[in-house]
């Protein structure tokens, strides 16, 4: 085995990592972690330390970590067949089974799904189909693509530009056209402080229209949403919202993609967010929970309006031109059949949503009195804890006090892993669907320790 020192010479020397400090990095600053092996909600390092990884990964790792039973059934599917392609028609056991396996968890009037890599890819995917599909339509000029600022949708060019969030776009070139952002629903930091929830609602409705009739509906395609803001400081929407968007997009005949990457299978303590809030989505994205993170696998399931005119393209045009080589792999399809079993069988989703409950309960008794606690929200297994220099006010620190990730060295430093969210003082919590509520008090006392240390 390699020792640690030449593994950190190495690390520094050849690896480029993603969202890192690069030139810190490098110059040997900034801390590595060679992560060696998990257990349930539970990650060793090579240095020996056992930490609760209070964020799943990056919420991904949804049953857990070390479970035999996927890792059998990829192991299974590459000793049988490691690749095979899924063009014109080829398929595998696995990349049928496992297409069957999320329409029937899917909410209604979803029709196929298109397997890619990641939510990222798969939301490129969604673009294209978008564009295609009113081009079937006649109606070329309908393209653009509204999204929310805070939403995160991808690292790529257009997904990255779907994003709304400045970290992603700066010194990139983007957002790119044909995209534009509106209001995020984010109540905490609703325009006026004394604003109800459904007042905000009907605000974030208003300004969607007005940007809509601004630009003109015949130019607009398509609204794109996480249920809950994830990567943009996991915010809940506000009463009412999403019966509110769809009335909007209804009107304007536009099309609706949920982003479901971190809230598909049951996150929320329901199997999709979009069931979750009413949402009635034509294309719905999936990626991290679809396979626990055990292999890389994603998917675009397209409801049955946008597939019969994709149907109606190929009879005009001949067959779909998108496809990536790794579409619907064998082993991310083997993984994805064996993690959706394993969440039936362990009553996750469930899990999610009643221990979900009492740790978003509990997190909130711990530190909603805080002085420098501004909010504590979250749904299923999703919490975030705002931190603010006054309560009063919602004034924000300074950033260069770095209070967020100053939190979550000293979370980490007392064994567990949260995430320091990009914008704002937030610590995000998205541990694995198996917590248990003895897992979750350990978060929260640990929590409540590191705050104390921080900030008194
Ligand atoms: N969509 C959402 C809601 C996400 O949270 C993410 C990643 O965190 C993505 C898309 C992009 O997924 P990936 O990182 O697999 O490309």
């Amino acid at each position: 085995m390699l020792t640690n020192d030449q593994l950190d010479k190495w690390d520094r020397e050849n690896f480029f990592h993603p969202s890192t400090h690069l030139a810190q990095h490098a110059r040997g600053e900034t801390p590595t972690r060679i992560v060696t092996g998990g257990e349930g909600v539970y990650i060793e390092d090579r240095d020996g330390n056992k930490l609760l990884d209070a964020f799943a990964g990056l919420y991904c790792v949804n049953v857990g970590y070390g479970r035999s039973e996927i890792a059998e059934a990829i192991a299974e599917q590459a000793k049988e067949l490691a690749y095979y392609h899924a063009y014109v028609g080829h398929g595998t056991e696995a990349s049928i089974t496992l297409a069957h396996m999320v329409l029937e968890r899917a909410p209604a009037n979803m029709s196929k799904v298109y397997f890619g890599l990641s939510g990222s890819d798969a939301n490129e995917t969604n673009i294209k189909l978008i564009w295609y599909y009113n081009n079937i339509l006649g109606r070329p000029e309908k393209k653009k693509i509204i999204s929310r600022w805070r939403g995160y949708h991808g690292s790529g060019v257009m997904t990255g530009s779907l994003t709304g969030l400045a970290a992603f776009h700066n010194k990139f070139d983007l957002p790119r056209a044909p995209i534009l952002h509106t209001e995020a629903p984010y109540y905490f930091r609703r325009p006026k402080a004394d604003m109800t929830e459904a007042q905000f609602t009907a605000h974030c409705a208003a300004e969607l229209e007005a940007l809509i009739e601004r630009e003109g509906a015949d130019t607009i395609a398509a609204f794109i949403g996480e249920p809950v803001l994830g990567t943009g400081g996991i915010v809940p929407p506000p009463e009412g919202y999403w019966a509110a968007i769809q009335a909007v997009l209804d009107k304007h005949d536009i099309l609706l993609v949920a982003d479901e990457v971190v809230t598909g299978f049951g996150r929320l303590g329901s199997m999709f967010g979009s069931d979750h809030y009413g949402m009635k989505p034509d294309l719905i994205t999936i990626a991290k929970g679809l396979t626990s993170a055990y292999a890389p696998l994603s998917g675009s399931i397209v409801g049955d309006k946008m597939w019969k005119v994709l149907e109606q393209g190929t009879d005009e045009n001949g067959p779909i031109g998108h496809g990536w080589t790794y579409s619907a792999h064998p082993i991310g399809a083997a993984a994805g059949v064996a993690n959706l079993k394993l969440i039936d069988q362990l009553g996750l989703v469930g899990n999610a949503g009643s221990t979900g409950k009492y740790f978003n309960d509990a997190m909130k008794a711990a530190l909603g009195d805080h002085v420098h606690v501004g909010d504590v929200r979250g749904e299923g297994l999703m919490c975030a804890v705002e931190f603010v220099k006054d309560r009063e006010q919602r004034t924000f620190f300074d950033a260069s006090d770095k209070v967020g990730a100053k939190l979550a060295t000293a979370l980490v430093e007392r064994g567990v892993i949260a995430r320091a969210m990009p914008q704002g003082d937030i610590l995000g919590f998205a541990p694995p669907l198996c917590l248990t509520r003895e897992e979750a008090d350990t978060i929260i006392s640990t929590t409540a320790d590191a705050v104390k240390s921080v900030l008194g």
